[in-house]
């Protein structure tokens, strides 16, 4: 729980010395309470807003947090949740967008000396976003910006009871804006 704060710190600090904006926007209509695993979830945005921080020099990094569209094998009273994490990057190139998501994969060779990193980071997100049975996916514009997205159905084997705005607060340091979806 403290590494994750510090984590949740770490990525508002993060933008702020990027002078990003970082804004976590809440819908209305979402449930107060969540059946999942939240350590797993917290590690998927976690690597999810540290890229797009990490690849966005001007702008903004924004995460959404809606209702999910449900799924027949949903457990009943559940409500899965759809997430978006989306910056103003400096995007993919279209023959990378598949790509990306596999292990030890980064858009370009020049990245690792840029930018640091792996390229495992997606690839754990991608695994961790099925065993929610969701399917992590990405559009981008190169020079425009990313958008990540993915739906949490279902809770997992050690599953607890959580409130999507307060995770959020605590990941990225910073208050949840209840939106309006239209
Ligand atoms: P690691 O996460 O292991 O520290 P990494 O960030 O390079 O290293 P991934 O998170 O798997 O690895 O991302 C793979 C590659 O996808 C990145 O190297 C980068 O080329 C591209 N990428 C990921 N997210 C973004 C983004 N938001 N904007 C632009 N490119 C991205
Ligand atoms: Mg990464």
């Amino acid at each position: 729980r403290d590494l994750i704060e510090k984590s949740g710190q770490t990525l508002a600090i993060r933008a702020a010395e990027k002078n990003l904006e970082l804004a976590c926007r809440v819908a209305p209509n979402l449930p107060d309470r969540w059946v999942g695993d939240p350590g797993r979830l917290r590690q998927v945005l976690i690597n999810l807003i540290g890229n797009a921080i990490k690849f966005t020099d001007e702008g903004e990094v924004v995460v959404d947090v809606s209702k999910g569209k449900p799924h027949s094998s949903d457990p009943p009273g559940t409500t899965p949740l759809r997430f978006s994490i989306r910056d103003t990057g400096i995007g993919i190139p279209k023959d990378k967008q598949a790509s990306v998501l596999d292990p030890f994969t980064q858009a370009d060779a020049s990245t690792t000396r840029r930018f640091g990193g792996t390229g495992l980071g997606l690839a754990i997100s991608r695994q961790l976003v099925e065993l929610m049975h969701g399917e992590l996916e990405l559009k981008s514009r190169p020079g425009q910006g990313t958008e990540f997205y993915f739906t949490a159905h279902f809770p997992l084997a050690d599953e607890q009871v959580i409130d999507p705005k307060k995770e959020l607060n605590r990941l990225a340091g910073l208050p949840v804006l209840l939106v309006d979806d239209n």
